[in-house]
């Protein structure tokens, strides 16, 4: 497919996005063409496009834009399996398929990871960036096979652009087992993923979730929900984990999923590590970055575990579209604010103000 199209490209960090006009890329073999419909706005977007973090961005001017979903338009000449005008979302995670990790089937390992469109986690993921060069701000972008989740109808382009956040808060899940008549507790709860981790966990059978955060009126939300499984606490409003045994029987929780942003305290984090049930998981998929103090001997006699999770597989991705197909994942909870693609820079500005983890922010990059 020959032609031109417009694609939001970073020229400089720090600075806005410019629309620029470039050449449709072309598919590989084993890669097709997608028509991007939606591409979801994070909160993290604006301190990556600053260049001051660790990451390694792609060359500049770089193409950006990280949760894609659209209309697959072109095949390249070796790919099987996938039609012309499936309805996908694009996982954007890089692996290399060659390093020790990749070779033994954990791509979220890889040690040559990066996000198509957003950035390397190391300066030799360079290669995999410049192999797929198109972020989900563009009108076309490239994709392999075997990173595209096939969308079920009722799931629309503009949820699917929220799939990063929910996959990451789904896997974190799973890492924790959580299903029929769990009882988890999550820390940074109406944020982004946050808001993310109580609707999968609703969906998963979690019998009593119990939310940790700031916003009141996100909070008074997330109980709306479904008041009968979920209760919130505002932080400091009450010692953590003393609330949380009030409401498990005195036991605490089998999970703790910790969405803690960048900037959080970590006193939360260590104060809710207290509610663990005996023998109970915490995962992290937040960006603390303050040191946490934690007690080790307690981990032991309660033979606990503090681990991370980073993203999700596509096999994930799939899993979440499937319970969003039968209902058990209730996407319609979330309140979606859309711009075309000339307002990207008014988008990423929106997020910065911090909306509430049930606001939705998409880019339309085909308007
Ligand atoms: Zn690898």
């Amino acid at each position: 497919m020959a032609g031109t199209m417009r694609c939001a490209r970073l020229h400089r960090g720090g600075e806005p996005l410019r629309v620029d006009t470039v050449e449709v890329p072309q598919p590989r073999p084993r890669d097709v063409l997608i028509a991007v419909k939606a591409c979801g706005i994070i909160p993290n977007m604006n301190a990556i496009f600053s260049g001051r973090l660790w990451n390694q961005l792609p060359p500049l001017p770089a193409s950006v834009g990280l949760d894609a979903a659209g209309v697959v338009t072109q095949l390249g000449s070796e790919v099987a399996g996938v039609s012309v005008g499936d309805r996908v979302y694009v996982n954007p995670w890089l692996s290399c398929g060659a390093c020790p990790y990749c070779r033994a089937g954990e791509p979220l390992l890889c040690n040559a990871a990066a996000f198509q469109g957003y950035f390397g986690f190391f300066p030799h993921s360079l290669p995999q960036l410049l192999s797929y060069p198109f972020g989900g701000f563009s009108e076309y972008m490239t994709a392999s096979v075997q990173r595209l989740v096939h969308l079920p109808p009722q799931v629309t382009f503009e949820q699917a652009a929220r799939f990063g956040y929910l996959g990451t808060s789904f896997a974190a899940l799973r890492c924790g087992e959580v299903g029929g008549g769990s009882a988890i507790a999550i820390n940074g709860v109406t944020g982004t993923l946050g808001v993310g981790a109580t609707l999968l966990a609703l969906g998963l059978g979690a019998t009593r979730i119990l939310g940790l955060g700031r916003n009141r009126e996100v909070l008074a939300q997330l109980k709306a929900l479904a008041p009968e499984r979920i209760d919130v606490l505002a932080l400091g409003d009450a010692p953590i984990a003393d609330w949380v045994r009030g409401r498990t029987n005195g036991l605490g929780v089998d999970v703790l999923l910790d969405c803690s942003g960048r900037a959080a305290a970590a006193a939360h984090t260590a104060d809710a590590l207290g509610a663990l049930k005996r023998g109970g998981v915490a995962v992290n998929i937040g960006a603390l970055t303050e040191p946490l103090a934690i007690e080790p001997i307690r981990f032991m006699t309660a033979r606990l575990t503090f681990r991370g999770s980073n993203w999700f597989t596509t096999g994930e991705g799939q899993l979440m579209a499937e319970m969003a197909a039968a209902g058990v994942l209730d996407l319609s909870r979330l309140t979606t604010r859309a711009f075309p693609l000339a307002e990207v820079n008014t988008s990423l500005a929106e997020v910065a103000k911090r909306p509430g983890g049930f606001v939705n922010i998409v880019v339309n990059p085909d308007r």
